[in-house]
Protein backbone atom coordinates (compact mmCIF):
# COMPACT_ATOMS: atom_id res chain seq x y z
CA UNK A 1 0.00 0.00 0.00
CA UNK A 2 0.94 3.54 -0.96
CA UNK A 3 2.63 5.50 1.78
CA UNK A 4 0.52 8.51 2.86
CA UNK A 5 2.28 11.85 3.44
CA UNK A 6 1.94 12.86 7.21
CA UNK A 7 -0.19 15.69 8.03
CA UNK A 8 0.59 18.58 10.27
CA UNK A 9 -1.09 17.10 13.47
CA UNK A 10 1.03 13.71 12.74
CA UNK A 11 4.22 15.47 12.47
CA UNK A 12 3.57 17.70 15.71
CA UNK A 13 2.58 14.96 17.62
CA UNK A 14 5.22 12.51 15.91
CA UNK A 15 7.73 15.11 16.97
CA UNK A 16 5.98 15.54 20.85
CA UNK A 17 6.72 11.48 21.01
CA UNK A 18 10.04 11.79 19.74
CA UNK A 19 11.28 14.01 22.27
CA UNK A 20 9.54 12.25 24.89
CA UNK A 21 7.37 15.21 25.71
CA UNK A 22 4.72 12.66 25.78
CA UNK A 23 4.40 8.74 26.06
CA UNK A 24 1.18 8.68 24.50
CA UNK A 25 -1.64 11.02 23.57
CA UNK A 26 -5.00 12.31 24.65
CA UNK A 27 -7.08 14.02 22.36
CA UNK A 28 -11.21 14.86 22.50
CA UNK A 29 -13.70 15.45 20.56
CA UNK A 30 -16.45 18.63 22.31
CA UNK A 31 -19.65 18.54 20.58
CA UNK A 32 -21.72 20.90 22.10
CA UNK A 33 -25.28 19.59 22.62
CA UNK A 34 -27.13 21.71 20.86
CA UNK A 35 -27.92 19.94 17.07
CA UNK A 36 -27.37 16.43 16.00
CA UNK A 37 -23.85 15.64 14.29
CA UNK A 38 -23.28 16.33 10.41
CA UNK A 39 -20.59 15.61 7.95
CA UNK A 40 -18.25 18.73 9.25
CA UNK A 41 -18.25 17.24 12.64
CA UNK A 42 -17.20 13.20 11.31
CA UNK A 43 -14.12 15.00 10.28
CA UNK A 44 -12.98 16.25 13.73
CA UNK A 45 -14.29 12.71 15.10
CA UNK A 46 -11.91 11.11 12.46
CA UNK A 47 -9.17 12.91 13.14
CA UNK A 48 -9.58 12.74 16.78
CA UNK A 49 -9.98 9.09 17.17
CA UNK A 50 -7.76 8.34 14.36
CA UNK A 51 -4.73 10.19 15.84
CA UNK A 52 -5.13 8.13 19.18
CA UNK A 53 -5.56 5.20 17.31
CA UNK A 54 -2.42 5.82 15.17
CA UNK A 55 -0.24 6.79 18.13
CA UNK A 56 -1.88 5.21 21.39
CA UNK A 57 -3.28 7.01 24.02
CA UNK A 58 -7.11 7.72 24.49
CA UNK A 59 -9.77 9.71 23.23
CA UNK A 60 -12.52 10.85 25.34
CA UNK A 61 -16.18 12.35 24.15
CA UNK A 62 -16.77 15.77 26.17
CA UNK A 63 -20.08 16.83 25.79
CA UNK A 64 -19.47 21.08 25.66
CA UNK A 65 -22.52 21.87 27.64
CA UNK A 66 -21.74 24.69 29.57
CA UNK A 67 -24.95 26.84 27.85
CA UNK A 68 -27.90 25.97 29.93
CA UNK A 69 -30.17 27.36 26.85
CA UNK A 70 -29.89 25.35 23.98
CA UNK A 71 -28.82 22.09 24.83
CA UNK A 72 -31.32 18.95 25.61
CA UNK A 73 -30.51 15.01 26.25
CA UNK A 74 -32.02 14.33 23.29
CA UNK A 75 -29.10 15.86 21.56
CA UNK A 76 -26.34 14.27 23.84
CA UNK A 77 -28.56 10.43 22.82
CA UNK A 78 -28.01 11.15 19.16
CA UNK A 79 -24.28 12.42 19.59
CA UNK A 80 -23.26 9.47 21.14
CA UNK A 81 -25.48 6.84 18.51
CA UNK A 82 -23.41 9.25 15.79
CA UNK A 83 -20.09 8.41 17.02
CA UNK A 84 -20.43 4.81 17.85
CA UNK A 85 -22.05 4.30 14.45
CA UNK A 86 -19.46 6.13 12.84
CA UNK A 87 -16.97 2.87 15.15
CA UNK A 88 -15.43 4.82 17.46
CA UNK A 89 -15.09 4.17 21.13
CA UNK A 90 -14.36 6.73 23.87
CA UNK A 91 -12.53 6.19 26.76
CA UNK A 92 -14.80 8.73 29.11
CA UNK A 93 -17.95 9.97 28.71
CA UNK A 94 -17.80 13.52 30.17
CA UNK A 95 -19.61 16.88 30.56
CA UNK A 96 -18.06 20.33 31.13
CA UNK A 97 -20.98 21.02 33.37
CA UNK A 98 -19.66 18.60 35.77
CA UNK A 99 -16.36 21.04 36.29
CA UNK A 100 -18.88 23.76 37.52
CA UNK A 101 -17.47 23.19 40.78
CA UNK A 102 -13.96 23.38 39.76
CA UNK A 103 -14.38 26.01 37.51
CA UNK A 104 -15.66 28.33 40.21
CA UNK A 105 -12.69 27.60 42.35
CA UNK A 106 -10.41 28.54 39.30
CA UNK A 107 -12.44 31.57 38.85
CA UNK A 108 -12.12 32.41 42.70
CA UNK A 109 -8.30 31.23 42.07
CA UNK A 110 -7.83 34.26 39.22
CA UNK A 111 -9.92 36.43 41.50
CA UNK A 112 -7.78 35.93 44.82
CA UNK A 113 -4.26 36.62 42.44
CA UNK A 114 -5.91 39.98 41.31
CA UNK A 115 -6.13 38.67 37.53
CA UNK A 116 -10.04 38.72 37.52
CA UNK A 117 -12.77 41.34 38.91
CA UNK A 118 -16.75 41.48 38.98
CA UNK A 119 -17.79 44.32 36.25
CA UNK A 120 -20.91 46.09 36.80
CA UNK A 121 -21.34 47.46 33.38
CA UNK A 122 -24.38 46.59 30.71
CA UNK A 123 -23.07 44.48 27.76
CA UNK A 124 -23.40 47.95 25.62
CA UNK A 125 -21.21 49.72 28.25
CA UNK A 126 -18.56 46.98 27.59
CA UNK A 127 -18.80 47.29 24.04
CA UNK A 128 -18.78 50.75 24.10
CA UNK A 129 -15.11 50.09 26.35
CA UNK A 130 -14.03 47.44 24.19
CA UNK A 131 -12.03 49.55 21.28
CA UNK A 132 -11.36 48.64 17.97
CA UNK A 133 -8.28 46.65 16.40
CA UNK A 134 -6.32 49.77 15.90
CA UNK A 135 -7.98 51.74 18.76
CA UNK A 136 -7.32 50.61 22.18
CA UNK A 137 -10.09 49.82 24.82
CA UNK A 138 -11.01 51.75 28.13
CA UNK A 139 -10.69 50.50 31.24
CA UNK A 140 -14.16 49.66 32.77
CA UNK A 141 -14.60 52.07 36.04
CA UNK A 142 -15.15 48.81 38.01
CA UNK A 143 -11.73 47.28 37.22
CA UNK A 144 -9.78 48.79 40.67
CA UNK A 145 -12.02 46.84 43.10
CA UNK A 146 -10.64 45.21 45.77
CA UNK A 147 -9.78 41.62 46.01
CA UNK A 148 -12.06 41.08 48.83
CA UNK A 149 -15.14 43.21 47.36
CA UNK A 150 -14.39 40.71 44.26
CA UNK A 151 -14.69 37.86 46.28
CA UNK A 152 -17.71 39.08 47.73
CA UNK A 153 -19.61 40.22 44.95
CA UNK A 154 -18.73 36.50 42.97
CA UNK A 155 -20.27 35.20 45.62
CA UNK A 156 -23.38 36.89 45.65
CA UNK A 157 -23.48 36.60 41.42
CA UNK A 158 -23.39 32.86 42.45
CA UNK A 159 -25.82 32.89 45.36
CA UNK A 160 -28.22 34.14 42.96
CA UNK A 161 -28.97 38.12 44.23
CA UNK A 162 -28.55 39.65 41.13
CA UNK A 163 -30.75 39.45 37.79
CA UNK A 164 -29.41 38.33 34.01
CA UNK A 165 -26.89 40.55 32.63
CA UNK A 166 -26.48 43.28 35.52
CA UNK A 167 -22.77 41.61 36.67
CA UNK A 168 -19.72 39.67 34.55
CA UNK A 169 -16.94 38.46 35.76
CA UNK A 170 -13.90 39.56 33.79
CA UNK A 171 -10.66 39.02 33.55
CA UNK A 172 -7.99 41.20 34.57
CA UNK A 173 -5.14 41.53 31.12
CA UNK A 174 -5.10 44.66 29.01
CA UNK A 175 -7.73 46.91 27.41
CA UNK A 176 -4.39 47.73 25.10
CA UNK A 177 -4.00 44.33 23.82
CA UNK A 178 -3.53 43.81 20.05
CA UNK A 179 -5.88 40.43 20.18
CA UNK A 180 -9.34 41.86 21.53
CA UNK A 181 -10.24 38.59 22.24
CA UNK A 182 -7.35 39.69 25.31
CA UNK A 183 -9.09 43.07 26.41
CA UNK A 184 -10.68 41.67 29.97
CA UNK A 185 -12.04 38.74 28.11
CA UNK A 186 -15.44 38.07 30.03
CA UNK A 187 -15.45 34.99 32.23
CA UNK A 188 -18.69 34.69 33.76
CA UNK A 189 -22.53 35.72 33.07
CA UNK A 190 -25.38 35.58 34.94
CA UNK A 191 -28.39 33.61 33.51
CA UNK A 192 -31.29 32.51 35.55
CA UNK A 193 -31.35 29.04 33.17
CA UNK A 194 -32.05 25.46 33.88
CA UNK A 195 -29.48 23.50 32.73
CA UNK A 196 -30.25 19.87 31.44
CA UNK A 197 -28.09 18.13 33.75
CA UNK A 198 -27.41 20.78 36.86
CA UNK A 199 -30.73 22.28 36.64
CA UNK A 200 -31.27 25.24 38.68
CA UNK A 201 -28.12 24.64 40.76
CA UNK A 202 -26.16 27.77 38.89
CA UNK A 203 -26.95 30.78 37.87
CA UNK A 204 -24.08 31.94 36.66
CA UNK A 205 -22.36 30.08 33.44
CA UNK A 206 -18.61 29.99 32.68
CA UNK A 207 -17.89 31.27 29.02
CA UNK A 208 -16.31 29.51 26.28
CA UNK A 209 -13.10 30.52 26.49
CA UNK A 210 -12.86 29.96 30.57
CA UNK A 211 -14.89 26.33 29.61
CA UNK A 212 -12.73 24.90 26.87
CA UNK A 213 -9.16 25.14 28.08
CA UNK A 214 -10.23 24.67 31.42
CA UNK A 215 -11.73 20.95 30.60
CA UNK A 216 -9.09 19.92 28.64
CA UNK A 217 -6.60 20.68 31.31
CA UNK A 218 -8.36 18.58 34.00
CA UNK A 219 -8.55 15.41 31.25
CA UNK A 220 -4.59 16.19 30.74
CA UNK A 221 -5.53 16.61 27.10
CA UNK A 222 -2.93 16.44 25.25
CA UNK A 223 -3.34 17.85 21.78
CA UNK A 224 -6.67 19.93 21.82
CA UNK A 225 -8.02 20.10 18.05
CA UNK A 226 -10.31 22.67 17.26
CA UNK A 227 -11.47 24.80 14.10
CA UNK A 228 -9.90 27.70 12.61
CA UNK A 229 -11.90 30.48 14.26
CA UNK A 230 -10.04 29.29 17.33
CA UNK A 231 -7.07 30.58 16.61
CA UNK A 232 -7.08 34.12 18.18
CA UNK A 233 -8.58 32.15 21.23
CA UNK A 234 -5.09 30.54 21.57
CA UNK A 235 -3.48 33.16 23.51
CA UNK A 236 -6.21 33.46 26.23
CA UNK A 237 -6.05 29.67 26.43
CA UNK A 238 -2.83 29.79 27.38
CA UNK A 239 -2.78 32.85 29.48
CA UNK A 240 -5.75 31.15 31.83
CA UNK A 241 -3.74 27.97 31.66
CA UNK A 242 -0.91 29.99 32.88
CA UNK A 243 -2.06 31.87 35.78
CA UNK A 244 -4.26 29.15 36.94
CA UNK A 245 -1.19 26.68 37.03
CA UNK A 246 -3.12 23.79 35.70
CA UNK A 247 -2.17 21.16 33.32
CA UNK A 248 -1.00 22.69 30.07
CA UNK A 249 -3.08 21.52 27.05
CA UNK A 250 -1.95 22.58 23.84
CA UNK A 251 -4.37 23.92 21.63
CA UNK A 252 -4.56 23.38 17.33
CA UNK A 253 -6.26 24.19 14.82
CA UNK A 254 -7.69 22.59 11.46
CA UNK A 255 -9.69 24.22 8.72
CA UNK A 256 -13.59 23.23 8.93
CA UNK A 257 -14.93 21.14 6.59
CA UNK A 258 -17.80 22.28 4.73
CA UNK A 259 -20.04 20.37 1.62
CA UNK A 260 -20.88 21.82 -0.98
CA UNK A 261 -24.58 21.71 -2.12
CA UNK A 262 -25.45 21.54 1.80
CA UNK A 263 -25.21 23.59 5.03
CA UNK A 264 -23.34 22.44 7.71
CA UNK A 265 -24.21 24.89 10.41
CA UNK A 266 -26.35 23.44 12.98
CA UNK A 267 -28.44 26.92 13.41
CA UNK A 268 -29.16 26.22 9.77
CA UNK A 269 -29.92 22.73 10.13
CA UNK A 270 -32.17 23.56 13.39
CA UNK A 271 -34.18 26.37 10.96
CA UNK A 272 -34.71 23.70 8.03
CA UNK A 273 -35.93 21.00 10.70
CA UNK A 274 -38.33 23.47 12.59
CA UNK A 275 -39.65 24.98 9.38
CA UNK A 276 -39.95 21.69 8.28
CA UNK A 277 -38.17 21.81 5.05
CA UNK A 278 -36.88 18.64 5.91
CA UNK A 279 -39.07 15.93 8.07
CA UNK A 280 -36.22 16.14 10.92
CA UNK A 281 -32.70 15.95 11.93
CA UNK A 282 -32.53 12.50 10.06
CA UNK A 283 -34.05 13.35 6.86
CA UNK A 284 -31.97 11.09 4.49
CA UNK A 285 -31.50 14.32 2.79
CA UNK A 286 -30.27 15.86 5.63
CA UNK A 287 -26.06 16.05 5.91
CA UNK A 288 -26.32 15.22 9.52
CA UNK A 289 -24.50 11.73 10.66
CA UNK A 290 -28.55 10.37 11.09
CA UNK A 291 -29.55 11.38 7.95
CA UNK A 292 -26.55 9.87 5.85
CA UNK A 293 -26.94 6.93 7.85
CA UNK A 294 -31.12 6.78 6.99
CA UNK A 295 -29.99 6.81 3.51
CA UNK A 296 -28.25 4.37 3.58
CA UNK A 297 -24.84 5.29 3.62
CA UNK A 298 -21.82 2.95 5.67
CA UNK A 299 -19.78 4.40 8.06
CA UNK A 300 -16.70 2.70 6.16
CA UNK A 301 -17.65 5.22 2.89
CA UNK A 302 -17.92 8.08 5.83
CA UNK A 303 -14.61 7.43 7.14
CA UNK A 304 -13.17 6.71 3.56
CA UNK A 305 -14.26 10.21 2.47
CA UNK A 306 -13.13 12.09 5.74
CA UNK A 307 -9.83 10.42 5.34
CA UNK A 308 -9.60 11.04 1.44
CA UNK A 309 -10.41 14.92 2.19
CA UNK A 310 -7.78 14.96 4.54
CA UNK A 311 -6.95 18.03 7.17
CA UNK A 312 -5.94 21.32 6.46
CA UNK A 313 -5.14 24.43 7.45
CA UNK A 314 -7.09 26.51 4.97
CA UNK A 315 -10.94 26.37 5.24
CA UNK A 316 -12.79 24.51 1.86
CA UNK A 317 -15.52 23.10 0.71
CA UNK A 318 -15.10 19.44 0.25
CA UNK A 319 -17.22 17.67 -2.60
CA UNK A 320 -20.46 16.09 -2.48
CA UNK A 321 -19.52 14.08 -5.32
CA UNK A 322 -16.42 12.82 -3.30
CA UNK A 323 -18.95 11.53 -1.00
CA UNK A 324 -21.26 9.68 -3.02
CA UNK A 325 -18.20 8.36 -5.20
CA UNK A 326 -16.66 6.60 -1.56
CA UNK A 327 -20.41 5.02 -0.77
CA UNK A 328 -20.65 3.97 -4.34
CA UNK A 329 -17.64 1.81 -4.17
CA UNK A 330 -18.38 0.48 -1.13
CA UNK A 331 -22.12 -0.70 -2.17
CA UNK A 332 -20.43 -1.97 -5.11
CA UNK A 333 -18.89 -4.12 -3.30
CA UNK A 334 -21.38 -5.79 -0.72
CA UNK A 335 -24.97 -4.64 -2.14
CA UNK A 336 -27.51 -7.55 -3.27
CA UNK A 337 -29.01 -7.01 -6.56
CA UNK A 338 -32.65 -7.26 -7.28
CA UNK A 339 -35.05 -6.20 -9.45
CA UNK A 340 -37.10 -3.01 -9.16
CA UNK A 341 -39.29 -1.83 -11.95
CA UNK A 342 -40.53 1.81 -11.17
CA UNK A 343 -42.59 2.89 -14.16
CA UNK A 344 -44.18 -0.32 -15.23
CA UNK A 345 -45.42 -1.65 -19.01
CA UNK A 346 -47.12 -4.76 -19.32
CA UNK A 347 -44.93 -7.77 -21.49
CA UNK A 348 -46.96 -10.30 -22.28
CA UNK A 349 -45.33 -13.29 -23.95
CA UNK A 350 -47.55 -14.68 -26.10
CA UNK A 351 -45.44 -17.94 -26.87
CA UNK A 352 -45.14 -18.70 -22.95
CA UNK A 353 -47.28 -21.07 -21.48
CA UNK A 354 -50.56 -19.88 -19.35
CA UNK A 355 -49.94 -20.43 -15.51
CA UNK A 356 -46.65 -21.73 -15.67
CA UNK A 357 -44.17 -20.17 -13.17
CA UNK A 358 -40.05 -21.04 -13.96
CA UNK A 359 -37.86 -19.65 -11.30
CA UNK A 360 -34.38 -18.06 -12.87
CA UNK A 361 -31.66 -18.42 -10.53
CA UNK A 362 -29.62 -14.77 -10.45
CA UNK A 363 -26.80 -14.39 -8.51
CA UNK A 364 -26.97 -11.86 -5.10
CA UNK A 365 -23.44 -10.15 -6.20
CA UNK A 366 -21.47 -10.62 -9.04
CA UNK A 367 -18.89 -8.33 -7.36
CA UNK A 368 -18.58 -11.20 -5.03
CA UNK A 369 -16.68 -14.21 -5.70
CA UNK A 370 -18.82 -16.42 -3.23
CA UNK A 371 -21.58 -14.70 -4.25
CA UNK A 372 -25.07 -16.56 -3.09
CA UNK A 373 -27.72 -16.89 -5.62
CA UNK A 374 -31.83 -16.45 -5.11
CA UNK A 375 -34.92 -17.65 -7.15
CA UNK A 376 -36.91 -15.30 -9.36
CA UNK A 377 -40.33 -16.33 -10.64
CA UNK A 378 -40.95 -16.07 -14.30
CA UNK A 379 -44.29 -16.33 -15.90
CA UNK A 380 -46.38 -15.14 -18.85
CA UNK A 381 -47.28 -11.35 -18.09
CA UNK A 382 -44.06 -9.22 -16.54
CA UNK A 383 -43.66 -5.95 -16.13
CA UNK A 384 -40.23 -4.07 -17.76
CA UNK A 385 -39.26 -0.28 -17.34
CA UNK A 386 -41.53 1.98 -19.63
CA UNK A 387 -38.58 3.58 -20.63
CA UNK A 388 -36.81 0.33 -21.90
CA UNK A 389 -39.37 0.18 -24.77
CA UNK A 390 -39.57 2.51 -27.90
CA UNK A 391 -41.93 2.41 -30.90
CA UNK A 392 -39.55 4.52 -33.13
CA UNK A 393 -36.11 3.87 -32.05
CA UNK A 394 -33.24 5.72 -33.29
CA UNK A 395 -30.46 3.76 -34.35
CA UNK A 396 -28.05 2.00 -32.11
CA UNK A 397 -31.04 1.47 -29.60
CA UNK A 398 -30.37 -1.43 -27.95
CA UNK A 399 -33.90 -1.58 -25.99
CA UNK A 400 -37.15 -2.67 -26.64
CA UNK A 401 -38.85 -2.02 -29.83
CA UNK A 402 -40.94 -3.70 -32.98
CA UNK A 403 -39.18 -6.34 -34.10
CA UNK A 404 -36.33 -5.86 -31.73
CA UNK A 405 -34.77 -8.12 -29.24
CA UNK A 406 -33.26 -8.05 -25.78
CA UNK A 407 -32.31 -10.20 -23.39
CA UNK A 408 -34.62 -10.49 -19.61
CA UNK A 409 -31.66 -10.61 -16.71
CA UNK A 410 -31.00 -14.07 -15.34
CA UNK A 411 -34.03 -15.17 -18.03
CA UNK A 412 -34.77 -15.44 -21.77
CA UNK A 413 -34.13 -13.36 -24.95
CA UNK A 414 -37.51 -12.08 -26.35
CA UNK A 415 -38.86 -10.72 -29.59
CA UNK A 416 -41.08 -7.58 -29.84
CA UNK A 417 -44.19 -8.31 -32.01
CA UNK A 418 -46.90 -5.97 -31.82
CA UNK A 419 -47.37 -3.15 -29.65
CA UNK A 420 -51.38 -2.79 -28.37
CA UNK A 421 -52.44 0.40 -27.52
CA UNK A 422 -55.41 2.17 -25.60
CA UNK A 423 -57.42 5.21 -27.89
CA UNK A 424 -55.41 7.96 -26.60
CA UNK A 425 -52.16 5.97 -28.27
CA UNK A 426 -50.96 5.35 -24.51
CA UNK A 427 -48.86 2.14 -25.01
CA UNK A 428 -51.11 -0.60 -22.77
CA UNK A 429 -48.92 -3.91 -23.67
CA UNK A 430 -46.15 -5.15 -25.53
CA UNK A 431 -46.56 -8.13 -27.31
CA UNK A 432 -43.39 -10.47 -27.63
CA UNK A 433 -42.60 -13.71 -28.09
CA UNK A 434 -39.33 -15.61 -25.67
CA UNK A 435 -36.76 -17.86 -27.29
CA UNK A 436 -37.00 -21.10 -25.73
CA UNK A 437 -33.29 -22.33 -26.26
CA UNK A 438 -32.17 -18.78 -24.67
CA UNK A 439 -32.22 -19.50 -20.75
CA UNK A 440 -29.41 -17.65 -19.01
CA UNK A 441 -26.53 -20.30 -17.94
CA UNK A 442 -27.90 -22.73 -20.90
CA UNK A 443 -28.01 -20.09 -23.69
CA UNK A 444 -27.97 -22.37 -26.78
CA UNK A 445 -29.68 -19.64 -28.99
CA UNK A 446 -26.51 -18.54 -30.59
CA UNK A 447 -28.40 -14.84 -31.04
CA UNK A 448 -26.42 -12.15 -29.34
CA UNK A 449 -28.56 -8.62 -28.42
CA UNK A 450 -27.42 -5.99 -27.02
CA UNK A 451 -29.23 -4.79 -24.35
CA UNK A 452 -30.40 -6.19 -20.80
CA UNK A 453 -33.39 -5.47 -19.08
CA UNK A 454 -35.06 -6.07 -15.61
CA UNK A 455 -37.84 -7.07 -15.33
CA UNK A 456 -40.27 -8.73 -12.27
CA UNK A 457 -43.30 -11.00 -13.07
CA UNK A 458 -47.00 -9.60 -12.89
CA UNK A 459 -48.48 -11.87 -10.54
CA UNK A 460 -45.23 -11.99 -8.18
CA UNK A 461 -44.39 -8.50 -7.73
CA UNK A 462 -44.67 -6.26 -4.42
CA UNK A 463 -45.65 -2.79 -4.79
CA UNK A 464 -43.22 -0.47 -3.11
CA UNK A 465 -42.29 2.88 -2.44
CA UNK A 466 -39.37 4.15 -3.21
CA UNK A 467 -37.67 7.78 -2.61
CA UNK A 468 -35.03 9.48 -4.53
CA UNK A 469 -33.11 11.83 -3.14
CA UNK A 470 -30.82 14.63 -4.71
CA UNK A 471 -29.23 17.56 -3.68
CA UNK A 472 -30.73 19.35 -0.92
CA UNK A 473 -29.69 22.93 -2.66
CA UNK A 474 -29.53 23.84 -6.57
CA UNK A 475 -26.08 25.90 -5.64
CA UNK A 476 -22.80 24.71 -4.52
CA UNK A 477 -23.34 27.39 -1.67
CA UNK A 478 -26.11 28.15 -0.50
CA UNK A 479 -24.86 29.77 2.98
CA UNK A 480 -22.25 31.92 1.27
CA UNK A 481 -25.11 33.24 -1.31
CA UNK A 482 -27.19 37.09 -1.17
CA UNK A 483 -30.26 36.79 0.24
CA UNK A 484 -31.37 34.10 2.31
CA UNK A 485 -29.98 30.29 2.48
CA UNK A 486 -33.61 28.36 2.26
CA UNK A 487 -34.41 30.11 -1.23
CA UNK A 488 -32.07 27.68 -2.79
CA UNK A 489 -33.46 24.50 -1.63
CA UNK A 490 -33.88 22.45 -4.74
CA UNK A 491 -37.70 21.57 -5.14
CA UNK A 492 -37.16 18.32 -6.53
CA UNK A 493 -34.79 17.01 -3.71
CA UNK A 494 -37.31 14.23 -3.16
CA UNK A 495 -38.99 12.42 -5.88
CA UNK A 496 -41.28 9.69 -4.66
CA UNK A 497 -42.66 6.21 -6.86
CA UNK A 498 -45.29 5.51 -4.97
CA UNK A 499 -46.20 2.00 -6.25
CA UNK A 500 -42.79 0.66 -7.69
CA UNK A 501 -43.25 -3.58 -8.28
CA UNK A 502 -40.12 -4.82 -6.91
CA UNK A 503 -39.52 -8.93 -6.91
CA UNK A 504 -40.54 -10.98 -4.35
CA UNK A 505 -37.41 -12.06 -2.58
CA UNK A 506 -37.60 -7.91 -1.24
CA UNK A 507 -40.21 -9.11 0.91
CA UNK A 508 -37.84 -10.02 3.52
CA UNK A 509 -35.58 -6.98 3.23
CA UNK A 510 -33.74 -6.05 6.71
CA UNK A 511 -32.58 -2.64 7.90
CA UNK A 512 -29.18 -3.12 8.23
CA UNK A 513 -29.08 -4.78 4.59
CA UNK A 514 -27.68 -2.83 0.73
CA UNK A 515 -29.55 -3.51 -2.49
CA UNK A 516 -28.43 -2.16 -5.55
CA UNK A 517 -31.75 -2.18 -7.89
CA UNK A 518 -30.25 -3.09 -11.53
CA UNK A 519 -29.76 -0.19 -12.93
CA UNK A 520 -31.68 2.32 -10.93
CA UNK A 521 -29.15 2.91 -8.01
CA UNK A 522 -28.25 1.85 -4.77
CA UNK A 523 -31.28 1.85 -2.43
CA UNK A 524 -31.53 0.71 1.64
CA UNK A 525 -34.95 0.16 3.84
CA UNK A 526 -36.68 3.19 5.26
CA UNK A 527 -37.69 3.11 8.44
CA UNK A 528 -40.99 4.85 7.80
CA UNK A 529 -41.78 0.80 6.06
CA UNK A 530 -44.92 -0.42 8.01
CA UNK A 531 -47.40 -3.91 7.66
CA UNK A 532 -48.63 -2.17 4.51
CA UNK A 533 -45.59 -1.06 2.94
CA UNK A 534 -42.08 -1.16 2.57
CA UNK A 535 -40.49 1.96 1.82
CA UNK A 536 -36.45 1.96 0.58
CA UNK A 537 -34.64 4.95 0.03
CA UNK A 538 -32.08 5.83 -3.07
CA UNK A 539 -28.63 6.09 -1.29
CA UNK A 540 -27.27 7.04 -4.33
CA UNK A 541 -27.36 6.65 -8.33
CA UNK A 542 -25.53 3.89 -10.26
CA UNK A 543 -22.94 6.37 -11.80
CA UNK A 544 -22.42 9.95 -11.07
CA UNK A 545 -25.29 11.60 -12.83
CA UNK A 546 -23.45 15.55 -12.66
CA UNK A 547 -20.41 14.16 -14.61
CA UNK A 548 -21.76 15.13 -17.92
P1 LIG B 1 -21.76 24.55 14.34
O1 LIG B 1 -21.18 25.70 13.62
O2 LIG B 1 -22.43 23.57 13.41
O3 LIG B 1 -22.60 24.93 15.52
P2 LIG B 1 -19.75 23.90 16.24
O4 LIG B 1 -18.30 23.97 15.98
O5 LIG B 1 -20.33 24.94 17.10
O6 LIG B 1 -20.50 23.74 14.87
P3 LIG B 1 -19.55 21.79 18.11
O7 LIG B 1 -20.61 20.91 18.63
O8 LIG B 1 -18.96 22.77 19.03
O9 LIG B 1 -20.15 22.51 16.83
O10 LIG B 1 -18.41 20.92 17.41
C1 LIG B 1 -17.73 19.87 18.02
C2 LIG B 1 -16.40 19.71 17.38
O11 LIG B 1 -16.56 19.48 15.98
C3 LIG B 1 -15.57 20.96 17.53
O12 LIG B 1 -14.26 20.59 17.90
C4 LIG B 1 -15.61 21.59 16.19
O13 LIG B 1 -14.44 22.29 15.95
C5 LIG B 1 -15.78 20.39 15.25
N1 LIG B 1 -16.49 20.79 14.04
C6 LIG B 1 -17.69 21.37 13.96
N2 LIG B 1 -18.02 21.64 12.69
C7 LIG B 1 -16.98 21.23 11.93
C8 LIG B 1 -16.70 21.24 10.53
N3 LIG B 1 -17.55 21.75 9.65
N4 LIG B 1 -15.52 20.72 10.13
C9 LIG B 1 -14.67 20.21 11.00
N5 LIG B 1 -14.86 20.17 12.32
C10 LIG B 1 -16.00 20.68 12.80
MG1 LIG C 1 -18.48 24.75 19.31
MG1 LIG D 1 -22.02 26.13 17.53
Amino acid sequence: SEEKSLNFLEEIIEEDLKSGKYKDIVTRFPPEPNGYLHIGHATSICLNFGLTQKYGGYTNLRFDDTNPVTEDTEYVESIKDDVRWLGFEWKNELYASDYFATLYEYAVKLISKGLAYVDDSTSEEMAQMKGTPTEPGKNSPFRDRGTEENLDLFARMKNGEFPDGSRTLRAKIDMAHANMLMRDPVLYRIKHAHHHRTGDAWCIYPMYDFAHGQSDSIEKVTHSICTLEFVPHRELYDWLIEKLEIYPSHQYEFARRNLNYTVTSKRKLLQLVNEKYVTGWDDPRMPTIAGLRRRGFTSESVRDFCDRIGIAKRENSADLGLLEFCVREHLNKIAQRRMVVFDPVKVVLTNYEEGLVEMMQSENNPEDPETTHREIPFSRELYIEREDFMENPPKKYFRLAPGQMVRLKSAYIIKCDEVIKDEHGYVTEIHCTYLPESKSGHDQSTIKVKGTLHWVSVQHAITVEVRQYDRLFQIEDPASEDGDFRDYINPESLVTVNNAYAEPSLKTAKFDERYQFLRKGYFTLDKDTSEEKMVFNRTVTLKDAWAK
